[in-house]
């Protein structure tokens, strides 16, 4: 019988059980997924050179023999540098490893083989080397290497290169060429955006036409853009049915105007920025609809969120609605539970808080006098969405740092009317990225600071630069500010050469007893959190040692000071995150990176991007640039369709083509009910399984 996509990847030729079993641990469990197995790079062959003429940045593949393979330590960590030295005639260039790829990567060659090594050459210390090259043992049997645009697959542990070609082909032997499958886009479809048949966009794709070299290179062919238009294609069909499907979702209108949200406004110490008004009147247009609101408000540190989602909280309380407050972490639910109270109680406006660590009783009640309409704003972490909490009127949700909060438990919170949902984010998304992932939300941008804060200055120094800034530290505290000292670990670990927050707590206060020093960090009981942060924030304690668990939203204006140590450690937007917590009050602030020994140039890089800037759509971009969009946003949590070749943002205009199709699709046929589409109904039932957003 003829192969199927679906068919089980042991019925296809040349695989064994356990070859098999190698293709199931790399995610392929039938032939359909071992065609979408795609390159990883294509190199060519023909553009072969010595070592003699590489140059800096140069994305290169030459052959070379392997002179030496060894191991040495890195720095002063316990961590290992490996290096596989590389010669040919010309000359000797070092292939160097921060981590083994896989076990036994090494142990492939040996001294005197001939090696293909691919990847980018970088100048390091004023030497040639590569970092992290892909390094293959040169097979005389390889058909394909006689060929001379090359597709390079991702390593994988027991499946040689050769092998995999060869298995490649077969398959597309199987499913494109002995069965003509029937293309799930239809002709017209095809025509009107330029598309390539799917079958031969594969074939092309694993077997690139020489002449295309510079187009397959850099993903400019129209077989890769067949492919890429379709991953983007069914998430973007995907969005928009759902949009459409939101048509006719039902939620309760709150058309009277606020005349607490006006107190409220009217009572402040400080006046709202622009920004923050026009992001609350776009609210307010939205609730006065009977259809759901879904807004995102991004919103960088320090813009004030927080106080235009109390405020929608008091348009839902004037026209007879409760409203729920979801936060990621206890530390912030209580945070926010105390400005909470702080600017609504007076308003007589009742607010509660509701965490994982109540006691039965504490929950009872909490629970009794919601069901009673007796709460107004509910606050509290996931604890909030568990099935015994019950509100008497939901009318709004806001959902606090919401990269931590999936689309999934959004549903969770609708019952058979849904509620009005707010989205805050301080984590900003480059635009492109937001319409993507936030397909389905309006975006509303806090693009303005309150007035009267001073920038931040922000520095990097090497770990053997700490005590200056330890001194700057204790100057500031005596002047009467509070500081931040921030540490990527709770504990001393043996293996990793890091400072720790306990021990370095200890030191601090040693080095310094004339301060009041408090410890925090993930291993401690709520209550202990609770009242160390309490003793923070009221100015008991004058520096706070803690670890991550500080990262979002926690607000002490009279701190103005943030140490963060190893901060080779952290990514581009926790570093962002964590220097928010300064530049609060009146007071010129300062951030200090402190970088340990024998990092990355990445590393500095991050460091140096922090220091120049403070914008976080900036950050945003360089973080994206980076990391790119899959680790950027997380893919669980962010929804995001795990695309095997599209690039949020190298493909681009592709992404606005689909879009654009997509939805001029629906418009043609809403329910694609019409024959030409039937498979494309019928794809999007399967994809939508994969699309969580
Ligand atoms: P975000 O949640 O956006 O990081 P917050 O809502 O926590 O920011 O606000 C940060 C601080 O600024 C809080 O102390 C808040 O009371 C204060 N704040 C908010 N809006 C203003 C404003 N318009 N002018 C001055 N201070 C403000
Ligand atoms: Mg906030």
């Amino acid at each position: 019988m003829a192969l199927q996509p679906t068919t089980d990847i042991q019925y296809l030729k040349g695989v064994g059980p356990k070859l098999a079993s190698v293709l199931r641990r790399r995610g392929v469990s039938t032939v359909g997924d071992l065609i979408e197995w795609y390159p990883r790079a294509y190199e060519d062959r023909r553009a072969a050179r010595n070592i003699a003429s590489l140059e800096d940045g140069q994305v290169v593949s030459l052959e070379a023999s392997v002179q030496a393979i060894r191991s040495m330590p890195l720095g002063k960590s316990h961590r290992r540098i490996y290096e596989v030295v590389l010669a040919d005639s010309s000359g000797r260039i070092a292939c160097k490893y921060f981590r083994v790829p896989y076990k036994g990567y090494f142990e492939r060659f040996a001294v005197h083989e001939r090696v293909r090594v691919a990847g980018k050459v970088t100048l390091y210390r004023g030497r040639l080397e590569f970092h992290h090259p892909d390094l293959q043992v040169v097979y005389d049997d390889d058909p394909a290497t006689v060929d001379q645009l090359i597709p390079i697959y991702t390593e994988t542990e027991g499946l040689s290169p050769a092998k995999l070609r060869k298995l490649l082909q077969a398959a597309i032997h199987e499913l494109l060429v002995t069965t003509r499958p029937e293309d799930m886009l239809p002709g017209w479809f095809r025509e009107k955006y330029g598309l390539m048949t799917r079958a031969e966009a594969l074939k092309q794709i694993h077997k690139p036409p020489s002449a295309e070299a510079a187009e397959f290179t850099h993903y400019r062919s129209r077989a890769q853009r067949r492919i890429i238009f379709e991953e983007f294609f069914w998430m973007e069909l995907h969005m928009a049915r759902r949009r459409l499907g939101r048509r006719n979702e039902q939620a309760p209108p709150m058309p009277k105007p606020s005349g607490l949200a006006e107190t409220l406004i009217a009572r402040l110490p400080f006046r709202l920025t622009g920004a923050q008004l026009k992001v609350f009147k776009e609210i307010q247009n939205d609730l006065r609809e009977d259809r759901p609101m879904h807004r995102l408000v991004q919103g960088d540190v320090g813009s004030g969120k927080t106080l235009v989602a109390l405020l929608s909280s008091l348009v839902a309380k004037d026209n007879g609605f409760q409203s729920a407050m979801m936060v990621p972490t206890e530390i912030l639910a209580e945070q926010h539970f105390k400005t909470a109270e702080k600017f609504l109680q007076p308003l007589g406006v009742n607010v509660a808080c509701l965490t994982g660590d109540l006691n039965t009783r504490e929950r009872d009640d909490v629970q009794a006098r919601l069901a009673a309409g007796q709460i107004d704003l509910l606050i509290g972490t996931h604890a909030l969405i568990e099935e015994s909490v019950s509100f008497r009127q939901l009318g709004l949700a806001i959902i606090d740092e919401q990269h931590r909060f999936g689309v999934e438990q959004r549903m969770r919170l609708k019952k058979n009317i849904s509620p009005h949902f707010l989205v805050m984010t301080a984590t900003p998304i480059p635009r492109t990225l937001a319409m993507t992932v936030y397909g389905d939300l309006d975006v509303s941008v806090i693009d303005e600071l309150p007035a009267g804060r001073s920038p931040i200055v922000t520095r990097r120094v090497f770990s053997s630069k700490r005590d200056p800034v330890f001194q700057f530290m204790h100057d500031q505290v005596i002047e009467g500010r509070q500081a931040y000292v921030i540490y990527p670990l709770v504990e001393e670990s043996e293996k990793i050469d890091l400072k720790n927050a306990v021990t370095e707590f200890e030191s601090i206060q040693k080095r310094f007893p004339d301060l009041r020093v408090g410890l925090l960090h993930g291993k401690m009981k709520s209550e202990e959190k609770d009242a160390v942060m309490n003793r923070f924030r009221i100015g008991e304690i004058q520096v706070l040692v803690s670890t991550t668990v500080i990262e979002v939203g926690v607000d002490v204006p009279n701190a103005n000071l943030m140490i963060i140590e190893h901060a080779e450690r952290f990514g581009l937007s926790q570093l962002h995150q964590l220097r928010g917590r300064v530049g609060r009050g009146a007071h010129k602030s300062y951030c200090v990176l402190i970088l340990g020994y024998a990092i990355s140039d990445e590393a500095i890089h991050r460091a140096d991007v922090i220091a120049g800037t403070t914008d976080g759509f900036k950050i945003a971009e360089a973080d994206l640039e980076i990391r790119g969009p899959g680790e950027f946003l997380g893919r669980r949590q962010s929804g995001l369709p795990g695309f095997k070749m599209a690039n949020l943002v190298r493909d681009l205009p592709i992404l606005q083509e689909a879009r654009a199709a997509a939805r001029e699709l629906l418009e043609r046929d809403p329910d694609l009910r019409q024959t030409g589409q039937k498979m494309i109904r019928e794809m999007l039932d399967v994809q939508s399984k994969s699309i969580v957003g």
